[in-house]
């Protein structure tokens, strides 16, 4: 039975799916790693094993936040995991909302994952196909492409939205390697799906037609969709 984790800003955590029609009940524990203590939302589905993580607000230190993660949802026997990120388009043509399942990143800058080999394929290829299969599924576009990584504290210049477009990179995202170098370092699937964020400021409230603007419910559709593709069996090396 696949037992899946997914991480998410706390919204996603909150609420689960209920957002998309799905009412599940999920039982809470906190489970403890070398880095911290972290609240685990789980429940059981049919054959699917689900896990939600935040990633903010546990109190958890930002730098130790992603190993802490794989560790917390390791222990409870997860094998694949799921991610969200926002990420700042760099290219005109991607509007807010846009979700894109990236095949690789270009990490510059402060790097907070551990030394892993075999990091040329940084995302799990079986997962990939999951999400695309997904948002085929659901006719929500979705595309692919590269991400940059950088860790600035607060959002970008345009002068770095800049480089990532020369860089062929169609946005920029923070965290996603660290994620990638823990999740293989603890030998699980990975992918994390992306969503192109709007000029919106922290802590704003929005209407239901603001947030489907903003990928919301896209990214809910198809990570759903995307979980019950899991079989597990798999035809990649990142258990390895
Ligand atoms: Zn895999």
């Amino acid at each position: 039975m696949p037992v899946v984790a997914v991480i998410s800003g706390r919204g996603l955590y909150r609420k689960g799916f209920t957002d998309i029609g799905k009412d599940l009940h999920f039982e809470e524990d906190t489970v403890s790693t070398p880095y911290g203590a972290l609240d685990i939302k789980r429940t059981q589905v049919g054959d699917l094993r689900l896990l939600l993580v935040s990633r903010y607000g546990t109190g958890i230190r930002d730098r130790e936040m992603s190993r802490a993660a794989m560790a917390a949802v390791k222990s409870v026997g997860a094998d694949a995991v799921l991610s969200t990120f926002a990420f700042h388009a760099a290219e005109p043509d991607i509007y807010p909302g846009t979700l894109l399942v990236p095949e690789q990143y270009i990490s510059l800058g402060e790097e907070r994952g551990p030394r892993a080999s075999r990091m040329e394929e940084p995302f799990c290829p079986v997962l990939r196909t999951c999400l695309h299969s997904a948002s085929d599924v659901h006719s929500i576009p979705c595309r692919g492409g590269n991400l940059l990584q950088m860790n600035s504290p607060g959002g970008y210049t345009r002068a770095e939205l800049e480089l990532a477009r020369r860089l062929g990179a169609a946005g920029i995202v923070r965290n996603v390697s660290a994620e990638a170098r823990h999740a293989r370092k603890e030998r699980m699937c990975y992918h994390p799906l992306c969503v192109a964020v709007g000029p919106y400021q922290k802590g704003d409230v929005y209407t239901p037609t603001q947030r489907a603007g903003f990928g919301y419910y896209s990214v809910l559709t198809v990570l759903w969709d995307a979980l019950w593709r899991i079989e597990d069996s798999r035809d990649c090396t990142c258990r390895v």
